[in-house]
């Protein structure tokens, strides 16, 4: 079966964030999902989603994320195999149609030590400048 990879309703994914979360809240970007709190959103399809950052690092910063409310990288399992890969692979592609032909930054914050403060998993796709390494 198709697990996460399979278009879910509005009710699936609550149940899979109940799993997930038990009796804790959604994050927002389950509400972004659902458009009950407005984002620019520029790209869906049956399993993520992309949108603008509100707070940029760079002249461009958009957020990719899966429709299903995966709290972050370090919990995933073989089960998210191909949902992980769309993600990337969606994140590469909307890149190149944003224009970002002399490269970008892809980055996954993860729980404290990775400054993650939404805990719905998302990949930031950062580019239009000259990054650094190390990164802060
Ligand atoms: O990786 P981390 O959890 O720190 O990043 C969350 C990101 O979500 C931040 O860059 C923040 O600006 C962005 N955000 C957003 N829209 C919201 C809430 C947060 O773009 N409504």
């Amino acid at each position: 079966s198709g697990g996460h990879d399979d278009e879910v309703s509005k009710a699936e994914r609550a149940n899979r964030a109940q799993e997930i979360y038990g009796t804790q809240p959604l994050t927002i970007f389950s509400k972004i999902i659902d458009r009950t709190i407005p984002a620019d959103i520029f790209y869906e399809d049956k399993k993520c989603v992309a949108f603008r950052d509100v707070n940029p690092q760079a002249p461009l910063h958009f957020l990719v994320i899966p429709k299903t409310p995966i709290p972050r990288i370090s919990e995933v399992t073989e089960d998210d195999k191909e949902l992980l890969g769309h993600l990337l692979v969606t994140a590469s592609q909307l890149a190149k149609k944003e224009g970002l032909d002399e490269g970008y930054r892809l980055v996954i914050n993860d729980g404290k030590h990775g400054a993650q403060s939404v805990y719905h998993l998302h990949i930031h796709v950062i580019g239009g400048r000259q990054m650094g390494w190390p990164p802060g």
